[in-house]
């Protein structure tokens, strides 16, 4: 950690805080969200994401999404309106643990495990980088894996090494041991609680795009 990474991490977020959750590849934004603080502790950042939340995403279908990661894109506006998302992230850990729940009634749909690099804290909120595969939970605890294609795509047109997606996949493993051993964060309640009602619809920080 260098010491302005050091100095970041120092300064918690509140909650009720907004801040950016982007994705950087190459130096350029590959997406870019804004999401509201719910905790910030030394080992777990937990931030909600409304149903409504506008973000950049690249201008791409799923079948042209590697290509475009490889050889360039632009970006472009999407709404999210699947449901409400919490982001469970812990600092140093090559994953995030996503609850999401169905519509505005807040029926608990499960658990999903992103796999991708770990959190690197800036000045306007954290950077990473997803790693195509993720790990599909129910509310029941049963998992699969997700994106399996597309991750086996990845490593084809050597968007990540077969060493580095070992490492992705032996993430994914500790992570799903965790969840069969009830182990933090599924033993914690995060599916029960819900934010804060007078929270509204954050909306990207102003230079969300600049990349130093
Ligand atoms: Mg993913």
């Amino acid at each position: 950690m260098s010491a302005s990474e050091a100095g970041l991490a120092a300064l918690a977020w509140a909650a009720g805080d907004t801040i950016l959750l982007r994705e950087v590849h190459d130096g350029r934004v590959w997406t870019a969200r804004p999401g509201i603080v719910v905790e910030d502790r030394p080992d777990l950042l937990a931030v909600h994401i409304p149903l409504g939340t506008r973000w950049k995403v690249p201008v791409a279908d799923r079948a042209e999404m590697l290509e475009r990661r490889k050889n360039g894109w632009t970006l472009t506006d999407y709404q999210w309106r699947r449901g409400p998302m919490l982001w469970l992230m812990p600092p140093g850990e090559a994953h995030a643990v996503h609850l999401w729940w169905h519509g505005p009634e807040w029926r608990f749909g499960g658990w999903y495990i992103n796999l991708q690099d770990p959190i690197r804290r800036t000045a306007l909120g954290v950077d990473f980088l997803d790693q195509h595969l993720d790990v599909v939970i129910d509310p029941d605890y049963r998992w699969r894996w997700k994106d399996e294609d597309e991750f086996a795509a990845a490593i084809e047109i050597g968007l990540l090494t077969r060493q580095r997606a070992e490492a992705v996949r032996a993430e994914g493993e500790r992570v799903i041991r965790r969840l069969e051993a009830r182990e933090p964060p599924f033993c914690d309640g995060w599916e029960h609680r819900q934010p804060d009602p007078k929270w509204r619809v954050p909306e990207l920080p102003r230079g969300w795009d600049d990349v130093r």
